[in-house]
């Protein structure tokens, strides 16, 4: 029986971090690592397990990353439960918290950022403008910190797990990336830190989120142009009381290009305002 539970360290210093998971490969251990900004829900968790299932040793990290939020966004108010956190992670199985402060990650005179402008432009770029940048640069960080064989990043963020993959492509890195499903509540709402900021009455939209999304997905499975379906799918999350619509569009998986004619493999993915939150969604369409 594992007895990591007992054992779980938590690891502040990137020298620190890089020590231990040096020590573990020198055993011939493999790392499996899980980057979050924390408030860890079953979303995460299904991440942490997979990791767990499939490596030696398992690194969390849990780091609100500063350059990866707008002027306007939520870093100050964004939730960080830590001793929850790590509670949660060390009942999920993971050998290390890593939890960087934001002065190690970000010293005086920090310049140095990672560009994957194609893939970072559309969708949640055209309202994020430098978002895929920070995820990007801290990722690559902590990638170099952390030196795991496996890299666990949910589906949930399709835009960001396609940019990461391109970078761990073009920067020749020498990780595996492992894309895991999304984790729903039961009645759809795709887990998420951010769904805390809900009111009960925001938060009771969440079947006609799905149902739209679903609507859409269902007209483009049966064969109807791209503009029909998406029209469909854009009318019905307008039709949501208090729903403001981002984006509703069909692309490509890898290029995230709009698709032209529905074949092959495509995801439907969306961003929305309810009231003061914002959320994203996606579904994997196959015709
Ligand atoms: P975050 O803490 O929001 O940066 O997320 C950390 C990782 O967990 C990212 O790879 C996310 O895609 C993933 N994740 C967040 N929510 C979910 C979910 N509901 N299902 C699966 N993975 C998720």
């Amino acid at each position: 029986m594992r007895t990591s539970e007992a054992r779980m360290r938590t690891v502040s210093s990137p020298a620190a971090m890089r020590r231990l998971s040096a020590r573990w490969r020198a055993r011939g251990l493999s790392v499996g690592f899980v980057p979050t900004m924390g408030a860890l829900h079953r979303g995460h968790l299904s991440l942490v397990e997979r990791a767990r299932a499939e490596n030696d040793r398992v690194v969390v990290s849990v780091f609100v990353n500063p350059t990866q939020f707008g002027p306007q966004e939520d870093f100050s108010r964004y939730p960080r439960p830590f001793r929850r956190d790590a509670s949660l992670c060390r009942k999920a199985g993971a050998d290390a918290l890593y939890h960087p402060a934001p002065g190690v990650m970000y010293p005086p005179g920090f310049s140095t950022f990672v560009e994957i402008p194609d893939l970072s432009a559309p969708l949640c770029g055209r309202s994020r403008p430098g978002h895929f940048r920070g995820v990007a640069t801290v990722v690559l960080k902590l990638l170099n910190q952390v030196s795991p064989d496996r890299l666990y990043l949910g589906e949930k963020d399709f835009q960001q797990l396609t940019v990461l993959r391109r970078m761990v492509r073009d920067l020749d890195l020498p990780v595996a990336v492992r894309g895991c499903r999304i984790h729903r509540e039961r009645d759809g709402l795709a887990m998420s830190s951010r769904n805390a900021y809900l009111t009960p009455q925001e938060r009771a939209l969440a079947p006609r989120l799905r149902a739209a999304l679903g609507l859409c997905a269902a007209a483009a499975r049966r064969g109807s142009a791209p503009a029909a379906a998406l029209g469909a799918g854009r009318r019905a999350l307008r039709a949501i009381p208090g729903v403001r619509l981002e984006y509703l569009e069909l692309v490509d998986p890898e290029t995230l290009q709009p698709v032209r004619r529905l074949r092959g493999k495509m995801r439907l993915l969306t961003a929305l305002r309810i009231g003061r939150t914002r959320l994203i969604d996606n579904i994997a369409i196959k015709v």
